[in-house]
């Protein structure tokens, strides 16, 4: 019995730290494609204005720009023809070009800059909260139906019980 107690709880405890996992990957999700709300930065490569690649910068596996035909970037002149350099570096005066994506910026990281917009956590939060709330709501008209279930089974147990003949031990 102490043993199947303790794997409930071990069960529990496992279930509550798979959701705080998603949460956290829900708020990543939605932070890293906030990216996209970032002012337009470009810098000269080649006498060329080349925008860096907010999504590249943010990590993401779906960059914003590719080569023709989808192809991706196999040398470095072609990487920064992408728009494949620091967005953080890129925006500073003067801007300098350099080869690391804007999450791993040691520069942006010294100055203590985020690598997302404030109202982008900001809106984030308000979408995780909209959820949290949702998902209350559908376990509280849950609770709500399972109690009137258990209510129907008990009254529908005492109208059996009722129902039958009295027992008594000369029949047993
Ligand atoms: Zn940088």
């Amino acid at each position: 019995m102490l043993k199947a107690v303790s794997e409930r709880d071990e069960r529990s405890r496992l279930r509550g730290e798979l959701i705080r996992c998603e949460g956290r990957l829900w708020l990543l999700e939605l932070l890293q494609s906030g990216c996209m709300q970032l002012p337009i930065i470009t810098i000269e490569v080649g006498g060329q204005e080349i925008r860096a690649d907010r999504r590249w910068n943010q990590g993401l596996l779906d960059p914003e720009v590719r080569l023709e035909g989808g192809r991706e970037p196999q040398t470095v002149d072609e990487e920064r023809h992408c728009g494949r350099f620091c967005y953080y570096c890129a925006s500073l005066t003067p801007p300098v070009r350099v080869q690391h994506r804007m999450v791993d910026c040691p520069k942006r990281r010294r100055a203590n800059a985020r690598e997302y917009l404030p109202e982008v956590m900001a809106e984030a939060r308000a979408e995780l909260k909209r959820m949290r709330q949702a998902a209350e709501e559908k376990l509280a008209l849950h609770r709500k139906a399972s109690e009137e279930v258990r209510v129907q089974k008990e009254t529908l147990l005492d109208s059996s019980l009722w129902g039958w003949p009295l027992m008594t031990s000369d029949d047993l």
